[in-house]
């Protein structure tokens, strides 16, 4: 066959493959005009899934009469001066219109504001109807029918109405946090309504956004962002530890006011959530990033999900650090939601609070949970169900007796033998100095796990368990950070076979990874030879390791992987290593714990995020008692 030239409507749909992959991505793009056009009301309406009718209305700037045929062709923008670095619109490619119009049935009725009447343009399959004129306020409507008509074997692809119409609310709330000032409805035969009234572009008026979208809920149960660090700003919120999904759907994350889904930022709240949670439980997080528009391509793909920042090193670390100095000091509100619960639990006729059996310690914490009104989010509930419980260690069973590790970490509280006598004393008579402490003066140990402390407005319950190993685990990761990791010398070097590229990359941060107890260096081209690997690790799988190394350095130039797989190495130990629960402590022991508590941040949440500790205020017990 010879060369030639495809026709328009050839290379609208070549391009349409790529931009409208289903009605949820016409939304995106209708949308995203409304809001380029200044929008402050915009109204969805689907059928079938998206696939029968979209309908975007807005009460934008509208095109005028004379460029609705304009707006329709291929190449065609009114966002993109001649600078591609400095983009300001969530638009810029011109190929939108053009696209949907090769593969659907697309009309435009749109009025400006000095257009004395509205205009309407057709295009079907790729062949443009005449301009003619129409009834409309000022603003555009967009209709889409028959979407994919054009092109079948895409049609096939479709999942159904529900699945299509689910993705598209999904598109519609995702952009919608991104835009509080704006009125969002979408609405349809083929769905609820979804309402979000306006709210304003305020921290505050961002949050009640994010509540409409996602429950009032979240807001509960997050904790605000706010860093900035050179010239990159970070804002938004996070969960707190207890407050957790089974998978990373409810990440919202922004650049520049664009909703992207991007796998540096994704790996960053991995990685500052690592510490605090299981590996199967997901933050919830909705961040925004603003920075200068040239230093982050959105270029990347025709979609504009995806972007690449001029630094990432910049960006991660912005975003680990910010998140973690957030999570130190939240500990004290797991802590407190913990206790809202529990007060409501034991209130008369509060949720059911069953028997907590002696295998099931924790129960009376979930109930607690449960009573605290948790909707459709899972977590005290959701961890008894789990299969990995990592936690439960046998509450109420027979524990590991200390081995040589936990004995030496327990070591530290450890205040010598001391006769029952004083300690039966110490407890009568607290010290002063000690009830000024956050956590009070240790009063007595029940069960065998909890030591119940007061200060001098409060109860405060630990769970000595869960404490210690969030200590044992704090102790070690300084350990870790703060001198270099031991390595343990391989008997032979091994030999890794990688792309030179990555080879290349690896040789570069050889230094940065001997840190970390792994040696290795170049071996001729395309190899590196690996002569040590961190002890911790044990027995590893170095040429996955190393792959693993080489695709972090690739995708996000940093080591952070390492690290955190040490951490998580680190907690485990923490977790296997802290036997402290069933033993019986002195009341020097038990305020030595509460004092190392105090002191190191983070110590509120265990290595799981539930709470370490709970605080009951004098005041809310004299009411449980009727006493105010
Ligand atoms: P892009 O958004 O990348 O510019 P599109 O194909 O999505 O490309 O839209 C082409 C042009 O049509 C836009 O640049 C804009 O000028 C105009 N346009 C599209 N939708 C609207 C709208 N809802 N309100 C006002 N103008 C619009
Ligand atoms: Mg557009």
């Amino acid at each position: 066959m010879p060369i030639r030239q495809l026709s328009e409507t050839m290379i609208n749909q070549i391009a349409a493959g790529e931009v409208i992959e289903r009605p949820a991505s016409v939304v995106k793009e209708l949308v995203e005009n409304a809001l380029d056009a200044g929008a402050s009301r915009i109204e969805v309406v689907t059928a079938g899934g998206g696939l029968n009718l979209i309908r975007v209305t807005d009460d934008g700037s509208g095109i005028a009469e004379r460029e609705l045929g304009l707006a329709i062709a291929r190449h065609c923008t009114s966002k993109l001066s001649d600078n591609i670095h400095d983009i300001r619109s969530l638009g810029f490619r011109g190929e939108a219109l053009p696209s949907i119009g090769s593969v659907a049935r697309l009309s435009i009725r749109s009025r400006t504001a000095s257009g004395d009447s509205a205009a309407e343009i057709g295009i079907e399959g790729g062949r443009v109807s005449a301009v003619k004129p129409a009834a409309a306020n000022r603003g555009t409507t967009v209709e889409v029918r028959d979407l994919f008509f054009a092109t079948p074997a895409r049609l096939k692809f479709m999942k159904g109405e529900r699945a299509e119409s689910s993705a598209t609310s999904d598109v519609v709330k995702r952009i919608a946090i991104a835009f509080p000032a704006v009125r969002f409805t979408l609405a349809g035969p083929d769905r609820s309504t979804l309402e979000l009234p306006a709210t304003n572009d305020t921290p505050e008026g961002r949050l009640a956004r994010v509540a409409q979208v996602m429950g009032k809920d979240f807001p509960d149960n997050a904790i605000a962002i706010d860093a900035m660090r050179d010239g990159v700003h970070l804002a938004g919120h996070v969960s707190i530890p207890s407050y957790t999904r089974a998978n990373a759907l409810q990440q919202y994350a922004y650049v520049n006011g664009r909703p992207v889904r991007d796998k540096l930022i994704a790996g960053a709240i991995r990685g500052a959530f690592a510490d605090v949670l299981p590996r199967d439980r997901h933050a919830v997080t909705v961040l925004f990033l603003s920075l200068d528009p040239s230093t982050v391509d959105v270029n990347v793909h025709p979609a504009k999900a995806d972007v690449r920042f001029r630094d990432p090193g910049l960006v991660r670390g912005l975003i680990v650090g910010a998140i973690r100095e957030a999570l130190a000091g939240a500990g004290i509100r797991a802590a407190t939601t913990g206790a809202a619960g529990m007060m409501a639990a034991f209130r008369p006729g509060a949720a059911p609070y069953s028997h907590p059996g002696p295998a099931n310690g924790h129960r009376s914490y979930e109930a607690a949970y449960r009573a605290s009104g948790s909707s459709g989010f899972d977590r005290g509930s959701d961890l008894a169900h789990s299969p990995q419980r990592p936690l439960d260690m046998g509450y109420g069973e027979a524990r590991p007796r200390a081995n040589g590790f936990a004995e030496n970490e327990q070591a530290a509280f450890d205040t010598g033998p001391l006769a029952s006598a004083d300690a039966r004393a110490g407890m009568a008579e607290p010290a002063e100095a000690l009830l000024g402490m956050a956590l009070g003066a240790a009063r007595a140990q029940v069960h065998e796990n909890y030591i119940v402390a007061q200060t001098r407005d409060s109860l405060v319950i630990v769970d000595q368990h869960a404490a210690h190993e969030r200590l044992v685990y704090e102790a070690l990761k300084n350990a870790l950070h703060s001198r270099a990791v031991p390595s343990q010398m391989l008997l032979l070097p091994e030999i890794v076979d990688l792309p030179e590229e990555d080879a290349e990359r690896l040789a570069m941060h050889s230094e940065m990874l001997a840190k970390f107890g792994l040696g290795l260096e170049r071996f001729g081209p395309g190899a590196v030879a690996v002569r040590e690997t961190p002890s911790m690790l044990g027995e590893t799988n170095v040429q996955q390791l190393v792959r693993d190394l080489a695709d972090e350095i690739a995708d996000n130039d940093t080591i952070e992987t390492l690290k955190e797989r040490l951490d998580r190495i680190a907690a485990t130990m923490a977790c296997h290593g802290s036997v402290r629960s069933g033993r019986l402590l002195k009341a020097e022991e038990m305020n030595a714990l509460l004092r190392q508590m105090e002191a190191t941040p983070g110590s509120g949440t265990c290595n799981h995020g539930r709470p370490t500790y709970i605080e009951l205020k004098l005041a809310d017990i004299e009411r449980l008692f009727g006493r105010r």
